[in-house]
Parts: structure tokens; sequence; C-alpha cells
């Protein structure tokens, strides 16, 4: 392999390419981004498909999750459009608000020296930011589809001059939801433009659909048998439906993950199960398609941020969303389709770190996890559910050992202001009631432990996106009012 090419996470395609293109080739004003972001050599992803993109050929790009798509298409881009051309020049579509946020400051990182100012175009928050933004001249588009055709269609944004249209998770983007809203933006958008596709799954029928939007693609494909990131461990555990929350919660004890995304099918079971674990005292919270977009931008930060362990989520976290360092993946439920179980999973065991995915597997959806794991070559390891004895003695030694520890790094003058308390302990371990006290007190020091440091003020992560305006989400005057999308 090339040294200059970034580490490949295992099962990728060694790239000997001769077209491989390095770091150096880059225009100074993109190498100084890179470094800005700490990046010093190409992905594997990168350097295939960036030599493709800038000879202007319209591209499928099929690399696993976490694997620098985002910066494969993302710095052409910007090496593409001409950073004194204050108009629309390029144009990138994502499925989910957060991933159309991240995207974007990624972009945003990557045009800095350069003059590139990109704009995120996402429901949810007011038009004003987002207006000034395409006043102010910015060259790139970075969004949602519904919000893109509302200021199409009010004239605020002219895509008649933008020549690269990308396509991130291609094969959500074109599937059924999303398809004739995406008919709508390319009717809009010059017919010699170059168009491109990412994704970590290109199925043959997106592969089909693709081609309505692609001329004579050139198909680059980073996977070779496997779509699947091998660092990522797959479990799954056997439980009665009824059972789930509560054997989830002692999964979640016994095994003491860093962090984890817990995905459920539908708003309901997020709410469920995010609302049940907080009750017996885990660090959690819930994000789903019906949550204010504000709120979610606050969930998300804290998760990517690390001051949250545990998130509840629909699938409109699965998408493309990179969070460093998350621990686990858990499926609450089998996922509908079994590309999702690979979206999903994707989180974890990105750019070659490891993840475990944990699967929760009761009679009802066994068959749908086993068609998951046959469709994406994996193999699942069984795991026995921790023993409600075994969870309780654990959980005591943890709460021991963190008090122990906070005892031995108290400050002398703190530690003789605890010593005022021993007659009163002393009192209340002689007595049933006493010991409730203490039982009350050592629960609640365990819920503080599970709890993440409060948020620091966030440099970057959702801390960086637009404030939604004050003015209600309401289209400015005479722009036609379109039902609000929400995934
Ligand atoms: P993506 O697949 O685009 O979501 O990227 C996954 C992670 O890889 C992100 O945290 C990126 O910042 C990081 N990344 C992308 N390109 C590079 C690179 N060339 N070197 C190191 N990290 C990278």
């Amino acid at each position: 392999m090339s040294d200059t090419v970034s580490q490949p996470t295992e099962g990728e395609e060694q790239v000997q390419d001769p077209e491989l293109m390095s770091m150096e080739d880059l225009p100074p004003e993109i190498r100084r981004a890179c470094a800005d972001l700490g990046w010093t050599k190409f992905t594997p992803v990168q350097a295939r498909a960036i030599p493709a993109f800038v000879t202007g050929r319209d591209l499928m790009v099929q690399s696993k999750t976490g694997s620098g798509k985002t910066g494969a298409f993302g710095i052409p881009i910007i090496q593409m459009v001409k950073p004194e051309g204050r108009y629309v020049q390029a144009m990138v579509l994502t499925p989910t608000r957060e991933l159309t946020l991240q995207v974007c400051k990624e972009l945003t990182t990557l045009g800095k020296h350069r003059g590139v100012v990109p704009v995120a175009i996402y429901g949810g928050v007011g038009y004003k930011t987002q207006l000034d933004g395409l006043k102010g001249g910015a060259q790139v588009v970075v969004g949602t589809a519904g919000r893109i055709l509302d200021h199409m269609q009010s004239g605020a944004l002219d895509p008649s001059r933008a020549g690269i249209l990308v396509l991130d998770e291609a094969d959500e983007m074109l599937s059924m939801g999303f398809y004739p809203d995406m008919r709508r933006i390319k009717e809009e958008l010059p017919r010699d433009r170059q168009t491109l596709m990412f994704s970590a799954t290109i199925p043959p029928n997106v592969q089909s659909l693709g081609r309505g939007f692609l001329n004579d693609p050139e198909f680059i494909s980073l996977s070779t048998d496997k779509l699947t990131v091998d660092e990522i461990e797959n479990f799954y555990y056997i439980t009665p439906q009824a059972e789930k929350e509560s054997n989830l919660a002692r999964i979640l004890e016994a095994e003491n993950p860093d962090s984890a995304i817990i995905f459920c099918n539908t708003k309901d079971e997020v709410r469920r199960v995010s609302a049940g674990l907080k009750r017996r005292g885990l660090d959690a919270d819930a994000i789903s398609g019906d949550l204010a977009q504000k709120d979610r931008e606050r969930v998300m930060g804290r998760i990517k941020a690390g001051t949250l362990r545990f998130l509840v989520a629909t699938d409109v976290a699965a998408r493309g969303i990179d969070i460093s360092d998350l621990a686990w993946v858990v499926n609450y439920s089998v996922p509908p389709a079994p590309e999702v179980y690979l979206h999903r999973t994707g989180r974890t065991g990105r750019m070659g770190k490891t993840g475990i995915a944990i699967s929760l597997v009761s009679g009802f959806d066994i068959g749908s996890f086993d068609i998951a794991m046959k469709a994406n070559r994996l193999n699942a390891s069984e795991k026995e559910l921790p023993a409600v004895d075994g969870v309780a003695a654990r959980i005591l030694e943890r709460t021991e050992a963190a008090i122990e520890r906070d005892l031995r790094e108290l400050a002398p003058d703190e530690r003789a202001r605890a010593d005022e308390f021993l007659p009163a302990a002393k009192e209340l371990s002689a007595s049933e009631e006493g010991c409730e006290v203490i039982a009350f007190l050592l629960h609640r020091y365990y819920q503080r432990m599970n709890a993440k440091p409060p948020p620091e003020p966030e440099i970057g992560g959702a801390a960086d996106a637009p404030e939604p305006e004050p003015e209600p989400e309401e289209a400015p005057r005479g722009r036609p009012r379109r039902r609000s999308r929400r995934r």
C-alpha cells in the first residue's frame, strides 16, 4: 500500500491504483484545511474517489461507513468550485438534518482557506440564517430535500448553475420517501452537471434508479466482498419481548459500556426505553423525528461531545453520523431491513477503531435478525443475559470503588468535615430505617457516577449549528408553504 494513504479499515481493498492521488497533490490552502482537521493522508476511498471526481466524471462510490466519504466528495468540491463566483455551484443532498449539519461543518473547515463557503439548508429551523447564507454568495449548498425545494420555489436558491450534485447516503436519497423530491430538484439543475452518489450500500435497484440521475457513471467500490467493518463485533441476547426493557438495563449495568446508541424502530419505543433507562438512574436521552430541531441538535451535540452516555434513537440518527469513540450500538429492536443493520452498527468501529454491536432478539424478531445476518454475511455470537444477583454485586463493587477513589482524593480539610458526620453514620447503620437512608445515598451516588461530566462550552459539534432564529417556522411572505418534513 502506498504510504500516502491512511490506514484502511480491515477488509478494505488495498489501494495501488496508478491514479492514486495523495494529499501533497492538493492545492496548499486545502492541504492546510486538511491539517486543521488533523488529516495527514488520504483514506482509501479518498485516494480512489478524489482523482476520479476531479476529472468531471459521474461516479457511484460504495465504501464502508466511517471510511472518510465526506472528505472524498468534500475535498474535490472545494477544489473545483470558483471562490470568486458568489453563486451556488455545488449541491450536496443528505437524508437527515443532523447529517446536513455534520457535512456542512466539515466542508466549512475544508473551504476556509480557499474562500469557499457552504450553507446548511434544512427544516425545523427558521429561514433567516439560510437566506443570509444564500444571499451572501455561498458557493455550496448542503441540505435536505424538503427545505431545498422551499428555497428553490421562493427563488432564494437558484440551482441553475450548480454544476455538481452529490447524493450522500444515496440509497436512502433514492428510496421511496425521497425519490419524488430528488426528481424535482434534478429538473432544475443544469443538464451537463456532474452527479455523484456515495453510500455504504448501493444495491442493484439503487444502481438502476441512480442511472436516471447519473450519466455513464464509473462505479468505485472500496468494499471487496464485505460491506461491514471487521472491527465491529456482533453479539445478540435472546430475551422475551416483554422483558426487553429490564434486560437492556441489566446488560448496560453489567457490561458498563462507556457510551452507546440504542436504536428503536418507533418513536413510541424510543420514549419508553429512554424513560425506563432514566428511571433506573442511567444517563440516557432520546432523539427521534418528533423532537423539535433544536432539541435534536442539543442531544446529538451531547453524545458527540461525550457528555451523554446512552442515546436512544430512531434511525434518524443512523445515517452517516460520525461520533468518535462510540463504544456500543444496540439494536433494541431488530432493524426493519437488513441494510439498516449496517448503517446502525456503522456508528461504532469508525476509522479503524473497535466497536461492539448488540442486538436484543425476541421470538418476534428472530427471523428478521437471521435475515440481517445472512444478507450482510455477518456472524453474531450469542451472549447469556447477566444474572440479576451478579449485576447487583457489580453495581455495588463499582459504587464502592468510586467512593473509595473519591475518598483517596479528598483534601484534608474536606475529610475533616466529612468526619463530623461519623456519629450520624454510626447511628444510621444501627437501625433498619437508617440502613434505608444509606441505601438511598448509595443509589444517588451510583446515579451521579453514571452521568457523564456536564458539557463544556463546545467548540464544534452541534454547538456550531446555526442558532435557530426566534422567528416561528414560517415561510417568508409570498413563499408557497410546504408541509414540514419529519423523518
Ligand atoms: P466519514 O466517513 O466522512 O463520516 O468520516 C469518518 C471520520 O473519519 C470522520 O471523523 C472524519 O473526520 C475522519 N477522516 C476523514 N478523512 C480522514 C483522513 N484523511 N485522515 C484522518 N481522518 C479522516
